[in-house]
């Protein structure tokens, strides 16, 4: 039988699992049109971050969208009450499986029972954590780059997701400024972040072999592709810790990938330098 797909998506919240770099970013865009969206986080400290984070930036991203209206964010500290009546919950703790595996359960067994449920992993099909999860049908990768400033999301089946889900999605996400697009098999990587890994790891390969700096790279890019930044600084924005965790992933898939791209990455989150989150990365923010 199929799914119900939710309805009153107006009247009722989104919760967002983890408020670290993403799970904000999450917020504020399911922020800009008048609803309620609730941030989940194990850190009492993240959740008011997160929370001051949405309340500054939604009042410009509101300006400068027509049909944009501000909504409110609020902190909450218990799961049950953070996924109480939403429509959409997304998970965006870190990129380890154990974590997911163990939350998705909860996700599925606490959510009400039309509510879609989806994981902002960079890189983990949901097949491989939804084992334990009863309505894989519910669920699906919903991935997000960094909004407000780059807002293509890749949208992937757990192989299961209901076709009406996924329609739901393409027809609402761009009223909150959000752009899917669906990746038509399972695909590590999705779409762009697929490709996106190989551009990092091959930059990250030439300052290995110690062809050039990372500066010197970004600025070469930048020139070249008109970007704003280049990809040693959007790898400090999403932060180290979180790079090196995707392309370990990458590895295990692949062995045969090289091993200088993560060895520079093992430098600096050995020695704490995790990017802008931590004020020192490949560049010092201090
Ligand atoms: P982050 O480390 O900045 O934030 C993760 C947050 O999750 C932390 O605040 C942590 O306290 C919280 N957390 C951990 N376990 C939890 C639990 N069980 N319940 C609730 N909260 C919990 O990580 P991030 O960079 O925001 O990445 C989150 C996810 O989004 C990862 O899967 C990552 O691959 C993906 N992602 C990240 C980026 C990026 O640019 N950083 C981009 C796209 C996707």
């Amino acid at each position: 039988m199929a799914r119900s797909v939710p309805e009153d998506l107006n009247s009722r919240p989104v919760a967002v699992i983890g408020g670290g770099t993403l799970g904000r970013r999450i917020a504020l865009m399911f922020a800009s049109q008048g609803g309620l969206v609730r941030v989940y986080d194990l850190s009492a400290d993240v959740r008011t971050a997160a929370v001051e984070y949405v309340e500054k930036k939604l009042p410009d991203l509101v300006a400068a969208r027509p049909g944009a209206s501000a909504g409110r964010v609020e902190a909450v500290g218990d799961l049950p009450a953070a996924l109480e009546d939403v429509w959409l919950v997304v998970e965006a703790v870190p990129e380890r499986l154990d974590l997911k595996r163990s939350l998705f359960p909860d996700l599925d067994r606490l959510a009400p029972a039309d509510a879609i449920i989806a994981s902002n992993s960079s890189s983990y099909p949901t097949r491989m954590f939804t084992d334990d999860v009863a309505g894989k049908d519910r669920v699906l990768n919903m991935h997000f780059y960094m909004p407000p400033a780059q807002n293509a999301v890749d949208l992937m089946s757990s192989g299961h997701t209901d076709p009406a889900i996924m329609e739901l999605l393409k027809a609402k996400l761009p009223g909150y400024g959000v752009f899917p697009f669906e990746a038509r098999r399972e695909s590590t990587g999705f779409i762009f972040n697929r490709v996106w890994a190989a551009v990092k790891r091959e930059a990250l390969a030439v300052v290995a072999e110690g062809v050039t700096t990372p500066a010197e790279f970004d600025e070469m890019f930048t020139i070249n592709t008109g970007a704003k930044a280049g990809v040693f600084r959007m790898m400090d924005q999403v932060g180290l810790d979180v790079v090196l965790d995707i392309e370990n992933h990458y590895a295990a898939e692949n062995p045969h990938l090289p091993e200088g791209p993560r060895a520079v990455l093992h430098e600096y989150v050995d020695a704490g330098h995790l990017g802008l989150k931590t004020g020192r990365g490949f560049y010092d923010y201090e």
